[in-house]
């Protein structure tokens, strides 16, 4: 089974962000890019698979600037066994990287897809789904534990107020959740491994897909700054600024 994980790079999850100015999008310029944490688990779970003897290859794939090579050796540092790289410098929006995603799927002949369930920058949601959809496949989002039994896959799912256990039939869509599993880290050895490992450099335009945007970022902006809190001197004073200020009962 070849298990095909797309992977994006972002603001690193420790870095806080800064708008521009202009209020146009994020400030990118010297700012500490990563592999976006669910998609550590997502490649995570592939390599488990393997390891279990149930996946055979993993192929590691991202659509971006040429620094999102960097970004696919991590994850073939993690274990993974190959990777390709989809050159864009647009930002592209989920549709767009799913049609991308769709051509690279038909072009490999992958089995399953392990996708992060939201990328942390534009919190969007929607690829992995938007995939599925496009290729007639069934899909299990939100993912904290997968089975696999020949042609099944049973994903537990994170669900409002509890767990849903789902049985899904091969090819098939994952997106990952926090609690699927914790990725490892690279070890030194595996890091150097990696860097011969071969990474597939494709242009955009080789997929003959529109990946042109369908919507317009009218506006970015910070979100509303807390105010100052105060110390009150008793129960009954936090009681009174409660009814009284707050409005609470
Ligand atoms: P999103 O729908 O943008 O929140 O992203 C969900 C998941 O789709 C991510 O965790 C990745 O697995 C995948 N994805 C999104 N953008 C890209 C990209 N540019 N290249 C590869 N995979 C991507």
């Amino acid at each position: 089974m070849k298990i095909l994980v797309p992977v994006k790079r972002v603001v690193d999850y420790n870095v806080k962000v800064r708008v521009k100015p202009d209020e146009s999008g994020v400030d990118l310029a010297n700012v500490k890019m990563s592999m976006n944490p669910f998609c550590e688990i997502a490649i995570e779970e592939a390599i488990r698979l393997r390891e279990g003897g149930t996946a055979s290859e993993i192929i590691v794939v991202s659509v971006g600037e040429q620094a999102a090579q960097e970004t696919i050796r991590t994850g073939l540092a993690m274990g993974a066994d190959r990777g390709i790289l989809v050159k864009s410098d647009a930002a592209l929006e989920p549709l767009g990287i799913a049609k991308i995603l769709k051509a690279v799927i038909e072009a490999e002949q992958v089995d399953l897809v392990i996708l992060g369930k939201q990328a942390i920058d534009g919190d969007n949601n929607q690829t992995g789904q938007m995939l599925a959809a496009l290729l007639g496949w069934s899909q299990g989002t939100f993912a904290s534990d997968l089975k696999i039994a020949g042609e099944k896959i049973d994903v537990t799912r994170e669900i409002d107020g509890g767990l849903q256990t789902i049985s899904l039939k091969m090819p098939a869509i994952i997106t990952t959740d926090l609690r699927l599993n914790e990725p490892r880290y690279a070890s030194l050895p595996n890091i150097m491994k990696a860097k011969k490992k071969p990474i597939d450099i494709k242009e955009l335009s080789e997929y003959g897909v529109d990946a042109s945007p369908r919507l317009e970022i009218l506006k970015v902006a910070e979100p509303a700054s807390r105010e100052a809190g105060v110390v009150v001197e008793s129960v009954a004073e936090l009681v009174d600024k409660l009814k009284n200020e707050a409005g609470v009962f």
